[in-house]
């Protein structure tokens, strides 16, 4: 089939599905980031955890002086021991703060097309991986297998495995759950994953701690909401030149953490730092620059694409770091371990960091991707078939979440890397009459009416 007309065919067949998930949420999601719900979880084990990563963090403090904001950062999220997302990862209703997948079906449903349209546009080749960073309680690829596994005669002869880069024990125990019903091998000898299991739908899964741990190969790389929770540096321009912003003890109260200044420049504010930067406070992610190179070494070499779905800006923002806790603001210094940390991830950042070895498209706000994506035509195939005012309801209710743009709608945007030849054919310089078109992005360019 042309690879319009298996897109157009493909379209049909997902968004028309009847399917819903097995486990549908009957209640209407809590707000996102931020809102003013509440849940319980944080409360009940809060102040002992609290005392533990604190106190780990006094130590340290007390022995080698202040640290940076990134170094702060990482302990709180994935210290071994005491981190918040290796303990705790409150992502749902129940927890600290609601994610897009968590909202709605419809979303990893989307993204599943979207990988699906790449790989057909691509020529469809024989192998694909789908690899996620970070994927939370598994919510995302478990939808993304539900629509792989609605068109086996558009995959049927492809080769497809699932893998998933998590540091977090906890997380990836639930991602087990969600995704094998648990059935899962620690530490499979002949492979660099630290577990490995089959989906539910038949799918080899394996789990690594590091996206260079993950086979070379044509993949899909998702990244939803991941960036955000990496150690992000912090900078402040004074009258002496730059200074990084560092966490210290607070002298005045006891066990209290506070932030100063470095007395001279870091090594970080000579390399991070623009020579041309008009801002007074800037935030920078290194590890999200180290990740973003090695999927654009990774894209160039072998093949397919990187889609990055999260809030941020495009170099422009200045002060965004903060914590959510029981769907909460909560202040970054206090009972560290127990909050999520997070900061706006720069997609300009990530560009750069690209050093050219692929093409990007975006950011784009989420409203005008999933519009583009088909999201409208999937809302009122599954409003057709919800037989109670419940179900009703609560798809209205999670669609708006999504799109309306106070909510998620305009806050959050898609990033893609893609091979060059994807967006402009090698020959073109010598051929412009060259015909045949190549096909557009979805998501970046209207699907439906290409
Ligand atoms: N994508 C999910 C979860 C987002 S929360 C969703 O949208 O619902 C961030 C996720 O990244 C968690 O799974 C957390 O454990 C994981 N994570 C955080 N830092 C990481 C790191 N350095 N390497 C791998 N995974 C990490």
């Amino acid at each position: 089939m042309a690879p319009l007309l298996a897109r157009r065919a493909l379209l049909a067949t997902v968004l028309g599905s009847a399917g819903r998930r097995r486990h549908p949420r009957h209640h209407a999601p809590a707000a996102a980031r931020p809102s003013s719900g509440a849940g319980g979880e944080a409360e009940a084990e809060g102040p002992s955890r609290a005392t533990a990563m604190l106190r780990h963090l006094l130590l340290k403090l007390r022995a080698t002086g202040p640290v940076t904001v990134a170094e702060y950062m990482r302990e709180a999220l994935t210290n071994p021991g005491q981190g918040y997302y290796t303990r705790r990862g409150g992502i749902g209703e129940s927890g600290d703060f609601i994610t897009s997948p968590e909202i709605s079906q419809v979303f990893g449903e989307l993204i599943g097309l979207w990988c699906i349209s790449e790989w057909i546009a691509t020529g469809k080749p024989q192998a694909f991986q789908l690899v996620e960073l970070g994927p939370g309680r598994g919510t995302l690829t478990d939808d993304m297998l539900r629509v792989f596994n609605q068109l086996p005669s558009v995959l049927s002869k492809c080769d497809v495995s699932v893998h998933l880069v998590e540091v977090s024990p906890k997380l990836s125990e639930i991602q087990a759950l969600t995704l094998t019903g648990g059935k899962v091998q620690s530490n499979p000898e002949d492979k660099s994953a630290y577990m490995k299991g089959i989906s539910k739908t038949g799918l080899p899964i394996f789990w690594y701690r590091d996206i260079q741990d993950v086979p070379p190969g044509y993949s899909f790389y998702l990244a939803h909401e991941f960036f955000d929770a990496l150690p992000i540096h912090k900078f402040q321009r004074t009258e002496k030149g730059w200074r990084e912003v560092l966490v210290d003890i607070d002298p005045e109260v006891p066990d209290q953490l506070r932030f100063v200044l470095s007395p001279s420049s870091t090594p970080a504010t000579e390399n991070f730092i623009q020579p041309e930067e008009t801002r007074d406070h800037v935030e920078v992610c290194p590890e999200a620059g180290v990740i973003v190179q090695r999927l654009a070494c990774r894209i160039e070499k072998d093949g397919g694409a990187a889609l990055v779905a999260d809030y941020g800006h495009d170099g422009t923002k200045t002060d965004t770091f903060r914590g959510f806790r029981n769907h909460k603001l909560h202040d970054v210094l206090t009972a560290p371990g127990t909050a999520d940390l997070t900061a706006d991830v720069d997609f300009s950042y990530l560009r750069k960091m690209t050093q050219g070895r692929t093409a990007t498209l975006g950011p784009i706000k989420q409203r005008e991707f999933l519009k583009n994506m088909g999201i409208d035509l999937r809302l009122q195939v599954l409003l057709q078939n919800s037989g109670d005012t419940a179900t009703h309801e609560q798809l209205l209710h999670s669609y708006d979440m999504l799109m309306n743009p106070k909510k998620m709608g305009d806050c959050f945007h898609f990033f893609a890397l893609l091979p060059h030849h994807r967006l402009v054919r090698p020959d073109k310089k010598h051929k412009p009459e060259s015909k045949s078109p190549l096909l557009p992005v979805a998501g970046f360019a209207e699907l439906l009416l290409q």
